[in-house]
């Protein structure tokens, strides 16, 4: 199989059947090639029902889970978005096809190279990634109307509620390093709506407002 034929599938039987429709969606599935977001060796691997390794001790999420914290952030094209947990860069492209602008914050300085390098290559031209702690956020860009963290902490991190803008989301996984909850946020004015979507295992967020560092 092609890997967009693969890619076609992998829309089919991962995100179409559990539930995934929005059809920004499941075009920038079907456009963003992740093969080219893991390491060659790799590669067979990258459409399949589970997270990737990616170096540095680090994965690229499952693709549903993918899907589903981004379509919980319900994007239409004029926004301005924040990501914590870079990695391979995946989940900053699939934005980048859905949002204005994204940023995204990444604590491992290599990581954080190798996905600027990738997306450059791939064209993305309203991408900005920094290395540094995403437990405080990237206050110079804020307000974000979305905010998604890809790796578990252990509470909501008060300085990425301060940077959504009203009527903002924030999806991230909230729990002990063992499982956690993928909660959405809801922002509307000084209120906060919480809401519990599913159990998911993700790699800890370190700092400050994450976990104490190893
Ligand atoms: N979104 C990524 C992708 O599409 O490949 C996958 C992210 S991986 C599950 C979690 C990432 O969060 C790791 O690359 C890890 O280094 C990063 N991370 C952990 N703590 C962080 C922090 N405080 N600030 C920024 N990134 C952090």
């Amino acid at each position: 199989m092609t890997f967009e034929e693969q890619r076609r599938q992998m829309i089919h039987e991962q995100l179409q059947a559990r539930g995934i429709t929005d059809g920004r969606v499941l075009a920038a599935f079907l456009k963003v090639p992740r093969h080219l977001f893991v390491p060659k060796e790799a590669q067979r691997e990258a459409y399949a029902d589970h997270p990737v390794p990616i170096g540095c001790g680090q994965t690229v999420s499952q693709p549903y889970m993918v899907a589903l914290m981004t379509q919980l952030l319900r994007l239409q094209g004029h926004e301005r978005v924040l990501e914590i947990g870079t990695g391979s860069g995946y989940q900053l492209a699939i934005l980048a096809e859905l949002a204005l602008e994204v940023y995204s914050v990444e604590r491992l300085p290599e990581l954080a190279t190798q996905a600027l390098r990738r997306l450059e290559q791939l064209g993305y031209l309203n991408v900005r990634i920094t290395a540094g702690n995403g437990s405080l956020g990237w206050p110079e860009h804020a307000p974000y109307d979305a905010v998604i963290v890809t790796a578990a902490a252990p509470q909501l991190p008060q300085l990425l509620v301060d940077q959504l803008a009203d009527g903002g989301r924030l999806v991230i996984p909230i729990g002990p390093q063992q499982a956690q909850t993928l909660t959405l946020v809801e922002k509307h004015g000084t209120a906060l709506q919480m809401k519990e979507i599913t159990s998911c295992v993700f790699v800890p967020l370190f700092g400050e407002h994450g976990w104490p560092p190893e």
